[in-house]
């Protein structure tokens, strides 16, 4: 079995090295980093399965170290735990929006932070990215990547190819928020170059087939999209 890597993200020496002692004695391979700078390069060139990102840090800070980490299509769905100095930090970060998978106040115990690292991990494994043939339901939506079929209460509805993709890759993800161009990577790739490259073109024509299921794909203002949780 490989054991999973956990970039710890943290500028204060004492912290980090508390955080790296204890994942690696729970079996984690630990990269530490000191820095924004250092935890994106470390992010990118490591490829960890988890980044516990502490919010406030000497450089560039955690938020915009999420908004570098989402934006790459390599690394871009790495899990990530947000650790805020007070719950009113966390607030503001969830009303930001940004994709962070779980939030972490201090002060915390170790504990609860190794127990919030292996349920974060534990959901990204089961998630649909294992098995993107999966059929998926949400609500009356039932999408079925085998078939490229989306029913709603028994009637099958028409997609194109890009509609289709965009909306299983949303709703393969309940709750995460997108940028839009991040959507344009991830979703369409190489194919982003040939298909229109306005991604609200889509998520309208989407909308307009799913009827009166259009609200489950919501606007994040600001930010970019995603499939209610
Ligand atoms: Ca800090």
């Amino acid at each position: 079995m490989t054991r999973e890597r956990i970039l710890v993200v943290e500028d204060e020496a004492d912290l980090r090295e508390v955080l790296s002692y204890n994942l690696s004695r729970e079996g984690f391979k630990v990269s530490p980093a000191s820095d924004g700078g250092e935890g994106v390069r470390a992010a990118l060139t490591e490829k960890p399965d988890l980044i516990l990102l502490d919010l406030m840090l000497p450089d560039i800070d955690g938020l915009e170290v999420c908004r570098r980490v989402r934006q790459d299509p390599n690394v871009g769905a790495t899990p990530i735990i947000m650790v805020t100095a007070k719950d009113e930090e966390t607030d503001v970060i969830l009303g930001l929006g940004l994709g962070a998978d779980d939030y972490i106040a201090k002060p915390f115990s170790v504990k609860e932070v190794i127990a919030r690292v292996k349920a974060v991990l534990r959901r990204g494994h089961a998630s649909v990215d294992d098995d993107p043939r999966r059929p998926l339901r949400r609500g009356a939506i039932k999408i079925d990547p085998a078939r490229h079929e989306v029913e709603i209460d028994g009637e099958t509805l028409q997609f194109t190819a890009t509609e289709f993709r965009l909306l299983h890759f949303l709703a393969a993800r309940p709750g995460r928020v997108y940028e839009r161009d991040v959507l344009l990577r991830r979703v369409l790739g190489d194919d982003a170059i040939r298909v229109d490259r306005n991604i609200d073109v889509h998520i309208r024509a989407i909308r307009k087939k799913l009827g009166e299921q259009r609200d489950v794909i919501e606007t994040v203002r600001g930010v970019g999209y995603k499939f209610r949780d």
